[in-house]
């Protein structure tokens, strides 16, 4: 049954389909849409469409950049022989808020899951594999969550690098388990990187 203008249907339909967003707060947030003066209403839609527009995946690193390359691969002050491993760009900022990194990173964007049926297929290691085997890379930290999905990452990134004769390192489990890197102070976040152990 048609309660609504068909436009503000459409709204909630496509509102819905994002991540989080039930039924009724896409309801919500369509209602909320409605009553904003107009230019806000048209800044929200021109940076949604810039946004998906402009930023894309790193040709090295894969993490969110405006460039073909990111400005941290794109560096020569950065150590390219020293990777790494994060699940997502939330976690690389955390690190590079530190200041004290000054290797290179690779963005998964994810974690494998059997639980939720992501693979690794699913997340970028084909990417890194590639980028391992063209560039001359000492080390890799592996910095994904201590949670069960980022150790099982871990543990298979460090099963199929380790042969190729790339130091494989881990961040310390200072680190809460569960925890996501991006809620982690700095302090923690240094002492993780500091005392990392070789797998
Ligand atoms: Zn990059």
């Amino acid at each position: 049954m048609e309660y609504y203008s068909s436009h503000i249907n459409k709204l909630i339909e496509q509102l819905s389909h994002l991540p989080g967003i039930g039924a009724k707060s896409a309801q919500r947030l369509a209602f909320h849409i409605i009553n904003m003066p107009a230019d806000q209403v048209e800044q929200l839609t021109s940076s949604i469409t810039a946004a998906r527009k402009n930023v894309r995946y790193c040709k090295c690193c894969c993490t969110l950049t405006d460039q073909e390359i990111c400005p941290i691969c794109a560096s020569e002050k950065r150590d390219h022989s020293t990777i790494m491993v994060v699940e997502n760009p939330r976690d690389l900022a955390a690190y590079e808020k530190t200041g004290k990194f000054e290797g290179v990173y690779h963005v998964l964007h994810g974690a494998i899951s059997p639980m939720l049926g992501i693979g690794p297929d699913d997340i970028r290691l084909k990417e890194l594999m590639t980028r391992l085997s063209g560039e001359d890379v000492k080390e890799l930290i592996i910095a994904t969550n201590s949670s069960l999905e980022g150790e099982t990452t871990a543990m298979y990134i460090s099963r199929l690098v380790k042969p190729i004769g790339i130091r494989v390192s881990r961040i310390a489990s200072g680190v809460p388990v569960g925890g996501d890197l991006e809620y982690i102070d700095e302090v923690t976040l240094l002492r993780a990187l500091e005392g990392r152990v070789d797998l």
